[in-house]
């Protein structure tokens, strides 16, 4: 059976959130392919050793990347430490990536606290699990 594929994305000021509970969690991500936006990935990569496919910066349109490996079907989930407090340039693509995740049923993490639950769901580590991917084409 094919990994599966999580996103890894945190925004400048969440990066050190994210990278605590990636270190956190390194066993239960492992077995995942995991992509990132660059920066991210390579802070990542870097700091952990795990492997990780860096696509562009975000704001130079890794986020729309991740978004379309959404629209085809190609993400299992995404966790996604974006900033409330300080504003992005690329606002409508964090925006758009958000949405592809409710448009698509792609679970999708914000927090640490949501994080924490989703990986360390059983159904989060059964290959078997398949999430149920909308037929818009009824
Ligand atoms: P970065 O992009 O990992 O390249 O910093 C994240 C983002 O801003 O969406």
């Amino acid at each position: 059976m094919t990994a599966r594929t999580v996103a890894l994305v945190a925004h400048d000021h969440k990066k050190a959130e994210l990278l605590q509970w990636v270190k956190q969690h390194r066993a239960l991500l492992a077995p995942f392919n995991l992509v990132a936006t660059g920066t991210t990935g390579k802070l990542i990569s870097d700091e952990t050793g795990l492997t990780v496919h860096r696509y562009k910066s975000g704001p130079l349109g890794g986020d729309q990347q991740i978004g379309a490996l959404i629209a085809e079907n190609k993400l299992d989930a995404l966790f996604f430490f974006w900033d409330p407090l300080n504003p992005a340039p690329h606002d409508p693509d964090v925006k758009a990536l958000l949405r592809l995740c409710s448009v698509w049923n792609v679970p999708v993490a914000c927090t640490p606290a949501t994080a924490d639950l989703v990986v360390t769901s059983p159904l989060f580590s059964d290959a078997g699990h398949q999430r149920l991917v909308p037929d818009y084409g009824k």
